[in-house]
């Protein structure tokens, strides 16, 4: 344990973002650098509990050794507490800059005082390993001879195919979009996780002998059935890429686009051509209206205000979360509480505002005479969803974004190979095998379950692996 007395003589003081107004004219990360002395006083605040509930069911989806590297951290040892943490997460680069950090709500400390800081922590032991030249690539001692296909390059399989080369399999990873990572690479914008990180982690994975191939649509450009002829195993890892739509009228107005559309075409304009190409859809000098929240939500509201947006306004069906636990939401749960992520800061700062509306229903997008959107009514509602009478309102609006969730995989792949879905439509298989009905074809993460979380299909990625490790070799030493 760190310091005993810690968490009695300092306060939590989770790292800043950069200034709002300052960020808001770059794409480039929120984030501000890491300040060893203040991270240590930070890890001094664990009190390395009887029972680390960060670390249990409730905690961290991957179950980081939090109180290990928070002893580490606090006692300076850093590249001791870059191997604990490498124990259990492949990717912590990843998950200590866009992890909602559950474990801190787990967080024994969380009872009586505000949680420790232990995504900071997290994200400041990967970062100092890899400016330290620590991060090295995993090259296996030997070759087992057996290959193994993974469809999709997200967290999951990412982290699938680290396992598994590491085990010695010979693994291929085949991506249909022209960059690796998934909804790192083209989801999630660049301000919350640099595409360079998602990069340089790739590379490490080629280094280490994981070969991938980008613009390979599985189930259009390549026969799914003669992947799994000429391989061991092969490991779903598509994500879940349907998203849910909003068929009320006027839903072809030209104006409408999924939150994915929007979000996809800026970053991959970025990239190209540091959005010179014009291949993006612009909210500049637009009246921008994003309909859902969640990060997907604040993703579209920080875009769009990078953009120069003229308004912005976030609908929300759900009523204002409390400030603090409702009696049905107890520690360790993860607390269903109000927050105000880095988008809502963001316009905040520049319209003087949270953009966020509550308990608001769309009833009908309204276009002019061209068809193009110009605005949409809505209806106010209780918590049962039930419109509230008179509650009609007309919005104006130029853009609007739709970003109400994901509802399962694409049904390509599966409908190939004859293969079963469950009862959401997603691909079947259970957590503690990771087969689906079609023998060597095993399926993990967002396609599995649904839309979760990065850390989430890390894990998954981590147990599919050892699952297919020891159906292919009869035991297995992955984790
Ligand atoms: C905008 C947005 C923001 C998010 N922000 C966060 C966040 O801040 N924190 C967090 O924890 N989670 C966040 N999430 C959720 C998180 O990104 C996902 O849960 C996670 O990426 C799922 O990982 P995955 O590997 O299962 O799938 P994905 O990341 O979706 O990757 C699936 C990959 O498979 C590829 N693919 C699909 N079909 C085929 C095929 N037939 N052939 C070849 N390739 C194929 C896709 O192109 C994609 O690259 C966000 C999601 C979105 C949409
Ligand atoms: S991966 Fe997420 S839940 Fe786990 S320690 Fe990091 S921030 Fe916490």
């Amino acid at each position: 344990m760190g310091k005993p007395t810690g968490f009695k003589e300092y306060e939590r003081k989770a790292e800043p973002y950069r200034d709002p107004a300052v960020r808001l004219v770059d794409f480039k990360e929120i984030y501000t650098a890491h300040d060893e002395s203040h991270l240590r006083t930070q890890g001094a605040r664990c009190m390395d509990c009887g029972v680390p509930f960060c670390q249990s069911n409730n905690g961290c989806p991957v179950y980081n050794l939090i109180p290990e590297w928070n002893d580490l951290v606090y006692n300076g040892r850093w590249r001791e507490a870059l191997d604990r943490l490498h124990k259990t997460n492949n990717f912590p680069e990843f998950t200590g800059r866009v992890c909602p950090a559950p474990c801190e709500g787990a967080c024994v400390l969380g009872i009586t005082n505000p949680a420790v800081t232990i995504k900071n922590i997290e994200c400041a032991i990967i970062d100092r390993g890899f400016d330290e030249g620590w991060v090295t690539p995993r090259i296996p001692a030997e070759s087992t001879g057996r290959k193994i296909a993974i469809i999709g390059s997200g967290p999951c399989g990412l982290a699938a195919a680290e396992q598994l080369n590491s085990a010695g399999h010979s693994v291929t990873v085949y991506e249909r979009a022209d960059r690796l990572g998934g909804l790192l690479m083209y989801g999630i914008p660049n301000m919350k996780l640099d595409k360079g990180v998602v990069e340089r982690r790739v590379q490490l994975m080629r280094d280490a002998g994981v070969e991938f191939i980008v613009n390979a649509d599985v189930g259009k450009d390549i026969d799914p059935a003669q992947l799994i002829a000429s391989n061991d195993a092969v490991l779903l890892a598509t994500g879940a890429t349907k998203a849910r739509d909003l068929p009320i009228p006027g839903r072809d107005a030209k104006g409408v686009y999924l939150a994915m559309d929007f979000l996809t075409a800026n970053t991959k304009s970025l990239l190209d051509s540091g959005l010179e190409d014009g291949s993006y859809i612009s909210a500049r000098d637009k009246n921008v209206i994003v309909i859902g929240g969640g990060d997907t939500g604040t993703d579209c509201i920080g875009t769009s205000l990078r953009h120069g947006c003229k308004s912005l306004v976030n609908f929300e069906l759900l009523p204002k979360p409390p400030q603090d636990r409702a009696a049905n939401n107890p520690w360790p749960l993860w607390p269903r509480i109000y927050r105000v992520d880095y988008g809502h800061a963001e316009a905040a700062q520049r319209f003087g505002d949270d953009p966020r509306v509550y308990s608001i229903m769309s009833k009908e997008f309204l276009k002019d005479d061209e068809g193009n959107l110009t605005g949409i009514i809505t209806v106010n509602v209780d918590e049962a969803f039930k419109e509230i009478p008179g509650s009609e309102q007309r919005w104006e609006a130029d853009l609007i974004l739709l970003s109400m969730g994901f509802l399962q995989p694409e049904h390509y792949i599966n409908e190939a190979l004859g293969m079963e879905i469950d009862e959401r439509g997603n691909f079947r298989a259970n957590k503690s095998d990771y087969r689906t009905s079609v023998p060597g074809v095993y399926a993990a993460a967002d396609c599995r379950r649904g839309q979760d979380l990065v850390v989430r299909a890390i894990n998954e990625g981590r147990e599919a692996a050892r699952e297919i490790d020891r159906d292919l070799m009869g035991n297995t030493q992955l984790p």
